[in-house]
């Protein structure tokens, strides 16, 4: 099989012939049928940033995929020759405490697929059966592979309810889209997006944000404070791990206010802990990947309803042999994509 890997400990990747992997008992056989390319699927090409570990080489990557099921291990229940899945990337142990208390997407013994374990971009992937998500019918065929980001977007907004609530998303790349349509659909009074981007904040504004600021712009915090009121926005979803808009979005939020930190820095982020956190009351909630499978449960229903539509925030479809073009697309400096998806 074709499939993009990860060949040297430098920047960059090949795509080249692969073996098709062989599965073990409790594994499906996937045929990818479309890829979504993720934060750490572009720490691993660039060979550097948010998150980055170096995996074993040779590795094919690819984090968020979709696909047909082709292959059935002995022990894999529930699955039939031509399902539709989409694959849950955070493979949990099913032991650990955290497994047996419902918190499986930060399993101690946690293993990523397309980061620890070989992923999605190729033409097939072996993907345990208690990681994949069976769709009931092809009505989401189209964004089979944007499930597992939409699905950490859902799991960060939704954690509270936020009717009637004013909401600032930090950060306009997928998942900060993502989260502006369902903050929209969970019916938040008011939502503000910022990111640095005029093409992402347009997309935000198609997601359903309320309007988009730009944060280098003077008038920012007077624009943050006319759209969140003056006592400031009641959550604030941080999808950048950008040191400045942390520290913007901390500004940005009203004493008591939820802060939900999804965003990964590349370095470490300082903050006033005293005075922006413990004085006001702040409430600061770590939010990794997606509850498994709560928030599929409830992603389902967001986008079968129609109540949030996640196609405007994916703008860009390569072929893998063009992933070179993609992987620069997202690189460069005026970040004119949303989401962008690899095909076979
Ligand atoms: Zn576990």
């Amino acid at each position: 099989m074709k499939a993009i890997v990860k060949t040297s400990r430098t920047r960059g990747a090949s795509y080249r012939d692969a073996e098709v992997p062989v599965i073990t008992k409790d594994e499906l056989l996937v045929r990818v049928t479309a890829a979504s390319i993720s934060p750490g699927d572009l720490a691993i090409f660039n060979h550097a940033g948010p998150g980055f570990a170096t995996p074993t080489l040779p590795f094919i990557f690819g984090q968020e995929f979709c696909g047909e099921v082709v292959e059935i291990g002995s022990q894999a229940k529930g699955f039939d020759k031509g399902d539709f899945v989409s694959v849950e990337s955070h493979v949990f142990c099913g032991v650990c405490g955290q497994c047996r208390n419902d918190q499986r997407h930060i399993c101690q013994n946690l293993r990523v697929i397309g980061r620890d374990l070989q992923g999605g971009f190729a033409e097939y992937a072996a993907v345990p059966a208690r990681c994949a998500w069976k769709h009931s019918d092809s009505s989401l065929k189209d964004i089979g592979p944007v499930m597992e980001p939409f699905g950490s977007a859902v799991h960060a907004v939704l954690s509270e309810d936020l009717v009637g609530r004013t909401v600032l998303i930090s950060g306009c790349a997928p998942h900060g889209l993502f989260a502006a349509g369902i903050a929209k659909a969970a019916g938040a009074k008011r939502v503000v997006a910022v990111d640095a981007s005029a093409y992402r904040r347009k997309l935000a504004l198609k997601m359903g944000a309320d309007t988009a600021i730009d944060p280098s712009d003077k008038t920012c915090l007077s624009g943050l404070s006319k759209f969140c009121g003056p006592e400031g926005a009641d959550a604030v979803i941080e999808m950048s791990g950008a040191q400045k808009a942390v520290a913007l979005g901390l500004k940005a939020l009203r004493p008591g206010g939820r802060f939900v930190a999804f965003g990964l820095p590349v370095t470490d982020i300082s903050l006033d802990y005293a005075g922006d956190i413990v004085k006001r009351g702040l409430r600061l909630e770590g939010v990794a990947g997606r509850e498994i499978f709560r928030s599929w449960y409830k992603m389902e229903s967001l986008l079968k309803s129609g109540a949030v539509d996640p196609r405007p925030a994916i703008t860009h479809t390569f072929a893998f042999k063009d992933f070179k073009k993609a992987f620069a697309l997202i690189n460069s400096k005026d970040k004119k994509c949303g989401k962008v998806i690899l095909k076979p």
